[in-house]
């Protein structure tokens, strides 16, 4: 829970840097912290999500096997292009607080434009991956961060 705790941290700091709420932590096998970051488009590049980073950095810095053995913490579930390169490098387990099913409904509910990609839950992305989520408290702090950057936007 502390790395989802953290994650919900990394959110509010992407926040209150005009980016989305959204921040990701990667941790390996033996439960250290390898990498965080979180959403950085608000430079204009829509591709700049925290676990698309991760997925990058992991490749360059993790063998398959500590790949394989890790665990990725991540305040929303991933989008389609995070999942795949997250697929694609052979990463573990993930665990997030919000579902994209949640963000959805949120956006909707704020009368925020929908993401412009179909909101695919990972496992349709990456078969067999173990996923798990939403947890309640988070996903509520999270509901809250994306309120806040819609009133921000406005
Ligand atoms: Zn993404």
């Amino acid at each position: 829970m502390k790395h989802l705790d953290r994650c919900v941290e990394l959110a509010t700091n992407a926040l209150e840097t005009g980016n989305p709420p959204f921040g990701s932590v990667l941790v390996d096998e033996k439960g250290a912290v390898r990498y965080e970051g979180h959403n950085l488009v608000a430079d204009g590049d829509d591709t700049q999500h925290p676990e698309f980073a991760i997925a990058r950095w992991a490749a360059a810095n993790m063998t398959p096997d500590e790949r394989a053995a890790s665990t990725v913490y991540t305040s929303g579930e991933h989008c389609p292009m995070c999942a795949a390169a997250h697929g694609w490098v052979g990463l573990g387990r993930i665990v997030y607080a919000s579902s994209s099913e949640q963000l959805v409904a949120w956006l909707e509910e704020m009368r925020a434009p929908a993401p412009p990609i179909a909101t695919l839950p990972i496992n349709t992305v990456v078969p067999g991956l173990r996923v798990e989520g939403p947890f309640a408290a988070q996903a509520e702090a999270i509901r809250k961060l994306h309120k806040q950057h819609q009133e921000n936007r406005e």
